[in-house]
C-alpha cells in the first residue's frame, strides 16, 4: 500500500499533517519543527539493490517511503529525474576514505540537492491546491543561492532572501542577486542569527498571514528528506554490501558532515533510522562548537553572537535542527533552545563524534590534503576532513573501515582560501562562469524586524 507518513510538531501543540502540508507550512503553527511520526525503513535487500540504481531512482525510493500516497508514482519519478541530472563524484583520498563531492549542481553547493526537489514538490502541491506562497529564507551563504535557483521563475511562488551583508562572498551574493523576477534579495546589517530570528518572527506575525509565508530553510522538513538520499547513494557505491544469501554482515559506514544548522546531519540520521548501516556520524564544526560542548557537558548553551570563521556557511551559534535531534533521542527542546526534557546523552555520545576545528587548522588541512593527496578542499570540506583525521587517531580506525566525508561546496566558491593556501585559482564550474559580470539587484536594511515587516508588506 502507498505510504503517507504523518508529521508532528516538536512543540507538540499543532495538528498532525502529511508531507505536502508540512512542506508548504515550513514551521508548524506552534513554532515547532515538523518531525515524521515514525521513520519508515528499508530492508537489507532493498538497500543492497541500490547499488544498481541511479541517484534519481534512489531518491524516488526514499521519497516514496514518506509520501507515495500523496503524489502519483510517475510524477514523482519524472520529478526526481529532472531534479537530479548531475554528477556526484566520490573521490578516494586514501585507504577506504572518500570525499563525496556534492558540488556539481547549478549553484555548486550541496544545498541544490534539497532545493531542486523542494521547488518541484512545492510547485506540485501548490498546483493541487490552487494556492501561492512567499518563501522567506535567511542565508549564511549557500542556502540563498540554492533556494533562489530552485524556485526561480515558478509561477505560484515568490522568494525573499535575507543575508548578513558582511558574511557572504561576492560569488555567493551574485548567485542570488542576478536572477531577479520572483527572487527578492535583502542584505541586512547584522549576523546570520539576526536574519534567522527576523524570518522566524515574520512567520508568527498575524499581520502577515495573508502573504502565505513559508520557509525553505533547514527548518523545513522538505529539506531533510532529500538530504537523506546521498548517504544511501554513497553507501551503494562504496560499501561492501554483504551478501544477503549467505547472511554475512552488512558493512557499516561512517559519515563526516561539516555542519552549521544541522540539516545535513539530520538527513544522515534519517538515513540511519531508515536502515542504512552507519557506524558513526562525525559532526565537524568551526569555532561555533555548541554541539561538541553539549555532548561533553550534557547542557546546552547557544553561542551568541555566532563566531565569524573561514567556513562562513557554518557560522551558526544555535542550529535550528538541534531540536529535531533532541526529539529523536527522547528529549525536548523549545524554539529558543531551552532543553525541557533531557535527551539520551549516552546514546548520542555513542552515535556521534563531534569536533570543533579552528580556522588555522582549516587552512592547514586545505594545504595538507592538496600536498599529500592532490585532493582540493574548500574551507567547509576541510573542516570535515580534519574531523575525519582526528577521529581516525582518537578511535584508532583501521585502513579497512569505510569513511565518507562530505564536501559541501565547490572550491571555486571560496577562491581566496584556495589561492592563499595552495596557490591555485580553482577553475569555475560551468554554472558559475561569468557570474561576476552579470548585473545584480538587491535591497539593504537594518537588522531589525520592524524594517523587515515594512519591506514584506510592500513587496
Ligand atoms: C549550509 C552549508 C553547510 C552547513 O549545512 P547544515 O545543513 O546547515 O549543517 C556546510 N557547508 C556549506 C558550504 C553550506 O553551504
Amino acid at each position: 500500500m502507498a505510504q503517507s507518513v504523518q508529521f508532528y510538531s516538536t512543540n507538540h501543540g499543532s495538528p498532525r499533517v502529511n508531507f505536502g502540508e508540512a512542506l508548504l507550512q515550513g514551521l508548524a503553527p506552534d513554532k515547532g519543527l515538523y518531525m515524521p511520526e515514525y521513520i519508515p525503513t528499508f530492508t537489507v535487500e532493498e538497500i543492497q539493490a541500490f547499488s544498481s540504481k541511479t541517484y534519481a531512482e534512489i531518491a524516488c525510493a526514499v521519497f516514496s517511503k514518506f509520501f507515495a500516497a500523496d503524489i502519483p508514482a510517475d510524477t514523482l519519478q519524472t520529478l526526481c529525474e529532472d531534479a537530479y541530472n548531475f554528477d556526484i563524484p566520490l573521490e578516494n583520498v586514501c585507504d577506504r576514505k572518500y570525499i563525496m563531492r556534492l558540488d556539481q549542481g547549478p549553484t555548486a553547493s550541496f544545498k541544490d540537492f534539497a532545493g531542486r526537489a523542494m521547488g518541484r514538490l512545492m510547485q506540485y502541491f501548490l498546483n493541487q491546491k490552487g494556492e501561492h506562497k512567499l518563501i522567506l529564507t535567511a542565508t549564511s551563504g549557500d542556502t540563498g543561492s540554492a533556494v533562489a535557483h530552485a524556485f526561480y521563475d515558478l509561477p505560484t511562488i515568490r522568494v525573499a532572501i535575507l543575508f548578513p551583508k558582511d558574511e557572504v562572498t561576492l560569488r555567493q551574493r551574485k548567485q542570488m542577486t542576478t536572477l531577479q523576477k520572483n527572487i527578492h534579495v535583502v542584505a541586512i546589517d547584522g549576523k546570520f542569527d539576526d536574519a534567522q530570528a527576523m524570518v522566524k518572527e515574520a512567520f508568527s506575525d498575524a499581520d502577515l498571514a495573508h502573504l502565505q509565508l513559508t520557509s525553505a530553510n533547514s527548518i523545513n522538513i522538505g529539506r531533510l528528506i532529500p538530504q537523506a538520499v546521498y548517504y544511501f547513494y554513497a553507501y551503494s557505491r562504496l560499501a561492501k554490501n554483504g551478501d544477503a544469501s549467505t547472511g554475512s554482515a552488512t558493512e557499516k559506514a561512517t559519515f563526516c558532515i561539516p555542519s552549521g544548522n544541522f540539516g545535513d546531519m539530520m538527513g544522515c540520521v534519517i538515513a540511519r533510522e531508515m536502515g542504512l548501516p552507519i557506524a558513526k556520524i562525525l559532526i565537524a564544526s568551526n569555532a561555533n562548537n555548541e554541539f561538541e560542548q553539549m555532548l561533553k557537558t550534557q547542557t546546552y548553551s547557544k553561542i551568541e553572537p555566532s563566531i565569524d570563521c573561514l567556513s562562513s556557511a557554518m557560522n551558526v551559534g544555535h542550529p535550528s535542527n538541534l531540536a529535531r535531534l533532541v526529539e529523536l533521542y527522547g528529549g525536548n527542546m523549545d524554539e529558543k533552545g531551552a532543553i525541557l526534557k533531557q535527551p539520551d546523552f549516552a546514546a548520542m555520545n555513542r552515535d556521534f563524534f563531534a569536533l570543533s576545528v579552528s580556522d588555522d587548522e582549516t587552512k592547514q588541512t586545505i594545504k595538507n590534503t592538496w600536498n599529500t593527496y592532490k585532493v582540493m578542499l574548500e574551507p567547509h570540506g576541510a573542516v570535515g576532513w580534519k574531523c575525519v583525521e582526528d577521529y581516525i587517531k582518537t578511535a584508532q580506525i583501521s585502513e579497512n573501515e569505510l569513511i565518507i566525508s562530505l564536501e559541501t561546496a565547490h572550491p571555486a566558491k571560496f577562491p581566496d582560501a584556495i589561492i592563499e593556501n595552495i596557490g591555485i585559482d580553482p577553475e569555475l564550474p560551468a554554472s558559475l562562469q561569468g557570474i561576476e559580470a552579470k548585473p545584480e539587484k538587491f535591497d539593504t536594511m537594518e537588522g531589525n524586524y520592524a524594517a523587515f515587516k515594512r519591506y514584506l508588506l510592500n513587496l
